[in-house]
């Protein structure tokens, strides 16, 4: 023991629905408009949706607590990349996050954004 405090720091938030203001019901922590106008919400739970909550076709809740921290990850990313995006090509730029993050395990970083227009623009 040399003092140190080797627990690791958590990546990412682990409480399904909680954000740093505290709040433990699942609400819109950000908002982005795509690149043709369209304004996406991002939920504290990871959730994606238009406006008032309206599902996007293609983009489906989180059902585990594994599927909720990933999708808090990807909606992250997305909310970076979402102005370059048109609306319809939200949806399969999320599942192109979720699927790099369940295979890359949370190794999120700048990287992630180009792995995800270079599986866009296939
Ligand atoms: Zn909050």
């Amino acid at each position: 023991m040399d003092g140190r405090n080797n627990t690791p720091e958590p990546t990412m938030q682990t409480a399904t629905a909680t954000c740093s203001c505290g709040c433990d019901t699942a609400h819109v922590i950000a908002r982005r408009n795509t690149f043709d106008g369209r304004e996406l919400q991002f939920w504290s739970d990871g959730d994606v949706t238009l406006v008032m909550g309206f599902r996007i076709r293609g983009i489906g809740p989180a059902k585990s607590r594994y599927a909720i921290d990933r999708d808090i990850e990807a909606g992250r990313v997305l909310a970076s990349m979402a102005t370059l995006l048109d609306f319809a090509e939200v949806a399969r730029a999320f599942n192109v996050l979720r699927n790099l993050i369940d295979r890359s395990r949370w190794d999120c970083d700048a990287s992630i954004e180009r792995a995800a227009f270079r599986a866009l623009a296939k």
